[in-house]
């Protein structure tokens, strides 16, 4: 009798040095990187994926690690969990928003295993970061056999499972502004049930320079609404204020329709996510 392996037969590294996985994933066709294994395993066991090298991460303390550069930005890790980010005093001091919405996804045993740079390389549309990382204006480093080059989020997520991350090549790291002074970030957001996958998501971050908004589940990259924010310019944040500029948000967007919702019901629920996540980005900002 023949039995059928759970995994397709696979290759399987794990470099002790960024130069060294670089190396590997650039040396075979049809090598992916190895994070926290939640997504890619899973599209392994049911063979929508099949690589034949698996390039762990593992062991690249580098890609862990949480730092402050001299403007007090962010510099996250790839490798960096759900729970560091929860846990880190840096975070905390910089970007709270980060640990507070990591801290929302699914349960602990996801926010332990899960990474920074495996949740954007996946974007899924329904996956938290995306969205917020757009809004929060993030910049993702990326490391090639050509060396190394930046990208900001509105050109890093290009479709699901699609990114700025080409074959080779490896995210090393994500860079979010420290939160400015009088400045606020929120992200509100319809579940499916308590910590469950998102159904739309809007996330913001209103501060003296204005105002950012992305949108999750709309599309299969994070929506900014430009058209929002254009409106929102310079006006009083006021209840009446951001509920009249929301309106007639969702007709500009071509959501999908699925078993968790139709179209129109995600437009509708854009246009309140976006509302609620201005207002209280507003709040925060006002301290
Ligand atoms: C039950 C369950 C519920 C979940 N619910 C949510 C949710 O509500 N919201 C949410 O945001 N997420 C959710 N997730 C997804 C989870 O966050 C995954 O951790 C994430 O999508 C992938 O991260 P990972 O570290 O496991 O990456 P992996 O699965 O290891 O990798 C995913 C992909 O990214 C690539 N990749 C990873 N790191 C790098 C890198 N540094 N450079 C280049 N490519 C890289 C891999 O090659 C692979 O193609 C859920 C997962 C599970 C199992």
């Amino acid at each position: 009798m023949i039995k059928r392996m759970l995994l397709r037969e696979v290759e399987y590294a794990r470099p002790g040095s960024i130069e060294e996985a670089v190396r590997l994933l650039g040396a075979h066709d049809g090598a992916r990187a190895l994070a926290g294994g939640q997504t890619l395993v899973n599209v392994m066991k049911a063979r929508a994926a099949a690589p034949e090298v698996l390039v762990d991460l593992a062991d690249l303390s580098e890609l862990r690690e949480i730092a402050r550069s001299a403007d007090g930005s962010l510099e996250l890790g790839a490798m960096v969990t759900y729970s560091e980010l929860v846990r880190s005093p840096d975070v905390a001091a910089a970007r709270p928003i980060l640990a507070e919405v990591a801290a929302t996804i699914a349960d602990r045993q996801v926010q332990n295993r899960g990474t920074v740079g495996g949740n954007v390389c996946v974007n899924d549309p329904t996956n938290h970061l995306p969205p917020l990382l757009s809004a929060l204006g993030a910049t993702f480093t990326i490391l090639g056999p050509g060396g190394e080059r930046t990208v900001a989020a509105g050109d890093f997520f290009l479709g699901v499972y699609l990114t700025a991350v080409g074959e080779g090549e490896l995210l090393a790291r994500v860079t979010v502004p420290a939160l400015a002074a009088g400045s606020g970030d929120a992200m509100e957001g319809i579940t499916l049930g308590v910590h469950g996958t998102y159904i739309v998501s809007a996330a913001a971050s209103v501060g003296p320079a204005g105002v950012r908004v992305a949108i999750g589940c709309v599309s299969a990259v994070p929506e900014r609404a430009t058209a929002l924010e254009q409106r929102l310019s310079g006006a009083e944040l006021t209840p009446e204020a951001v509920h009249a500029a929301v309106a007639g948000l969702g007709d500009a967007l071509d959501p999908p329709a699925d078993v968790h919702a139709p179209a129109d019901y995600r437009r509708r629920l854009a246009e309140v996510c976006c509302e609620r996540a201005v207002l209280s980005a507003a709040k925060r900002a006002r301290g």
